[in-house]
This record gives C-alpha cells, structure tokens and sequence, in this order.
C-alpha cells in the first residue's frame, strides 16, 4: 500500500525537493502551498499523513492543524510540522495544537524520512506493517501472500491492493470513488464499475469454500470489510 503524504509549504524549492525525495521513498505526494489549499486538499481525500509547514499564507500552520484537529474525520490524522530554527515557544505552541511530531528547518530528508516512518508506525501500524490480520485473513505485503485459514489466496495486483487497503479499515464503508482514489491513484481515470468488477475477483477468491464473506455491499454507498465480526 503506498501511503499518501500531503505536503503543505509555500517555498516552491523545498516543495518540490520534497515532493522528490518523498516519492523516492515510496510515498503517493500531494503539494498544497498554502493553508486554505491544504484543507481543500484534505476534504477532497484525506491523506495518510501531512507534513505542514508553520509559516504559510492565508491559514497558518497552525491554524490548519487546529481546524484538522477539531474536526472528528480528521482528528486522528497524522500531522509532522515544519519549524524554522529558533522557534523555540513555537515548537511548543506546535504539539500543543495536536502536531505529531515536529521537524526543524532546515532539516536533512533521511530524518524527515525516519521522522514520517516512526509516525505512520506509531498512529497508523496498518500502513508500515509487514503483516495485517483480521479474523481468519492475513495480508503478508512482504512476500506478497495472502491467507484465509489454512488455504492461501491467489489474487492479482489490483485485487491484493484493494484487500489490503479495506484490511487497514475494518469496518468502514467506502465509496466506490474512494477505493479508486486509494488503489488505483486519482490521476487514473478508471470508471466506478470497474471497482465492483475487481471486489466480485476478490470475494471470489477468498470465498472459495462458501466462507462468511467479509465483504459487506452497502447499498448505494459501498463497500466494507467486516471480518470476524
Ligand atoms: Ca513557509
């Protein structure tokens, strides 16, 4: 699964080195260069995590991180802050609005890097780990294998993305538009049917010995992964 990272930072120079050394390590990077853009952004699809620079036109910093804090769909968002050396009360005033973690400028990419890993572990462990389970089903992403009980599960790239995206989030319904976005990328233009073609492969293939099926068909809103219930 590749983590989205939203990048908020006005300096177009250190967006853009961003933007190539996160997508080096293997992140899906938005840029947004201010902070009324970053909550548009946010809105639209929610990332897995933000880097949010302090000093931003129009919404500070600070204020993007309050307002995404206040907000019960994006409270648990993870949140790195980008400060300015010096900014000593700042960097207090940062994790007091409910930053993560924090990063002073100017900083090296490998400890941002390290900085992004130990928060995604930390908040959430669905996206750094080797291994997810529910119930009778587990996802090894580093061998690439798939297990329902004792039987292993045969299953194409695009059917292996969406178990394991819908693994991260027992439980929660998804829109077809939001799989999309999240396994195949939202500059892919893919029509919403072909989400429900690849859901039907994949129950296929779990359910082949008429199992429960963890899948749940919500009428007219999606789909949900309900394992063990
Ligand atoms: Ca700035």
């Amino acid at each position: 699964m590749i983590p989205n990272v939203l990048v908020v930072e006005d300096e177009d120079a250190l967006a853009a080195l961003l933007q190539y050394n996160l997508d080096k390590e293997g992140y899906r990077v938005t840029i947004a260069a201010d902070g009324e853009e970053a909550l548009m952004l946010v809105d639209e699809r929610a990332p897995d995590l933000v880097v949010l620079d302090w000093m931003l036109p129009k919404v500070s910093g600070v204020e993007v991180c309050r307002r995404l804090r206040a907000r019960p769909e994006t409270r648990n968002l993870p949140i790195i802050m980008l400060t300015a050396r010096g900014e000593e009360s700042d960097r207090i005033r940062g994790l007091d609005t409910g930053a993560d973690d924090y990063v002073v400028k100017p900083f090296s990419m490998s400890e941002l890097a390290a900085r992004i890993r130990a928060v995604l572990r930390r908040i959430r462990p669905g996206l750094a780990e080797d291994r997810l389970q529910h119930g009778d089903i587990t996802v090894d992403r580093a061998a690439h294998r798939v297990r329902r009980a004792d039987r292993e599960i045969h299953l194409g790239p695009t059917e292996f993305r969406l178990l394991d995206y819908l693994m991260q989030h027992p439980g929660r319904v998804f829109s077809r538009e939001q799989l999309l976005d999240a396994v195949w990328g939202s500059d892919v233009y893919v029509e919403a049917r072909t989400v429900d073609v690849h859901i039907g492969r994949l129950r296929k293939a779990l359910n082949q010995y008429v199992e429960d099926d963890p899948i749940r068909t919500v009428r007219s809103a999606g789909y949900s992964l309900d394992v063990g219930a």
